[in-house]
């Protein structure tokens, strides 16, 4: 009972969001991979792919070691990420596809749109994925001022697809780009775009078409890295990463500009050589074990954001929100959960550690599987991208990540008192999200 009164203070202090009142207003970027695994970076540890510019922004700024995507999926990902929110709550497929008659609900309220009322210009360069049937999805009617990209995923090919278009604000310029062009073409216009706004505040929303298969690295890039075609596309997205650090400090706006870099899930391992790698962590993207949500991130903002720091406190890219919106002076929508906090304190200033408990869902039917309190984590249901049947199937399982951020250990019969307290805490949030519904609910009432 008295885990439940504090889980229930966590809870509300997690739904308050936070005043900021000098809010610094610094230029918001927000570079997003395509299932890039924990283990792909140098600086995380892979030992043949170079990513000198990643290292330095990890230098230069702080690195966090448990930093979580909001799904082990496309979609459900980017919707956690621009609304702060489970994707339970979304109402979407775990991965829309072309013909998918779901997108963003017009009533979500995504951080381009918070940014937007906030005075900020803003762009989205790279894979929407949140919708594309209706213009009402795409990124022009969900807050940005601006947007090129391909709508889903960079494999919805020919001949089970139409060719992929790639857009321009709501119109299609082309019909199956070269995709080894992508990432130039896409750096080019988000520097552009860096360099039409010397003065107003600006969010930039970055998310590349790789390195998700097919692996297309451009023409300077390919047949380059010891670590092959995977080597080649992640080095170009490092080169890409340096040229936008480099753009911003040319405009003079280094140190009034956060840079943020993560990726939208774990690596698909059963790609062979052509998936990336979780590191030590077990499994990848589409599963809920570490390697399918615990993922790079790394905050540059020269000034502000300390030098070579780490950061070891649970996060995620929900909590991007919240932060994002806090820097520019903004609360986050009261009329609705939103389950992302303000992390800024953990970049600026006193470093609090944050109480918090990351809930691990699976797949289309929004499968609540496990969930992170501290060091433990509580797996009621898995799965394997791999198809590998770990510990037998046994549930629950319990695991220290801090001892073993593996999970090759299960303590469920050491801690019995840990488990039954996991467990009440995702029943109390699975019976919260179930009284919330999503905006889709209302919708077909
Ligand atoms: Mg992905």
């Amino acid at each position: 009972m008295r885990y439940l009164f504090l889980l229930l203070i966590a809870l509300f202090t997690q739904c308050t969001p936070s005043t900021t009142s000098e809010a610094p207003r610094p230029n918001i970027i927000i570079l997003f991979c395509d299932d890039l695994g924990y283990g792909d970076l140098t600086c995380y540890g892979h030992p043949t792919i170079r990513t000198p510019h990643l290292d330095q922004m990890a230098q230069k700024g702080m690195k966090f070691t448990n930093f979580y995507a909001g799904s082990p999926a496309c979609t459900a990902s980017r919707y956690a990420l621009l609304t702060g929110r489970y994707p339970v709550r979304s109402g979407l497929e775990w991965v829309l596809f072309p013909h998918s008659q779901l997108g963003m609900h017009p009533k979500e309220k995504t951080l381009a749109e918070g940014l937007k009322e906030a005075g900020y210009a803003t762009a989205c360069i790279g894979k929407w994925h949140l919708g594309v049937t209706k213009a009402d999805y795409l990124p022009l009617q969900n807050g940005f001022d601006t947007y090129l990209g391909l709508p889903y995923s960079n494999d919805m090919l020919p001949p089970r697809y139409a060719p992929i278009p790639l857009i321009q604000g709501n119109d299609t310029i082309e019909s199956g780009p070269d995709q080894t062009t992508l990432t130039k073409r896409y750096t080019e216009a988000a520097i552009d775009f860096v360099q039409q706004h010397p003065s107003d505040p600006f969010f930039l929303y970055f998310p590349y078409a790789m390195p998700h298969v097919p692996l297309n690295p451009g023409e300077a890039f390919a047949g380059k890295s010891e670590r092959g075609k995977y080597g080649d596309v992640v080095e170009e997205i490092d080169w890409s990463v340096g040229q936008i650090i480099d753009a911003v400090a040319e405009m003079g706006l280094a140190e009034n500009t956060l840079i943020f870099f993560t990726s939208d899930n774990g690596p698909w391992l059963t790609q062979g050589a052509n998936g990336g790698s979780s590191g030590l962590l077990r499994d990848g993207k589409g599963s809920t074990w570490e390697g399918g949500m615990r993922e790079p991130g790394i905050a540059y903002w020269p000034g502000q954001v300390p030098a070579n720091s780490v950061c070891t406190s649970i996060t995620s890219t929900l909590d991007l929100y919240t932060t994002c919106l806090s820097l520019a002076g903004k609360e986050a929508p009261d009329d609705r959960t939103v389950d992302g906090r303000d992390i800024s304190s953990l970049f600026l200033d006193d470093k609090r550690a944050l109480s918090d408990s990351p809930y691990f869902y699976y797949g289309p039917d929004n499968r609540l599987q496990a969930v992170r309190h501290g060091k433990w984590k509580l797996h009621i249901r898995t799965n394997s991208q791999l198809q590998v049947e770990y510990f037998d199937k046994k549930l629950p399982l319990l695991f220290d990540l801090d001892t073993d951020p593996s999970e090759k250990y299960d303590l469920s019969e050491d801690f019995p008192e840990i488990v039954a307290q996991l467990q009440s805490t995702l029943v109390y949030h699975r019976d919260q999200v179930a009284q919330e519904g999503t905006f889709w609910d209302e919708t077909r009432e």
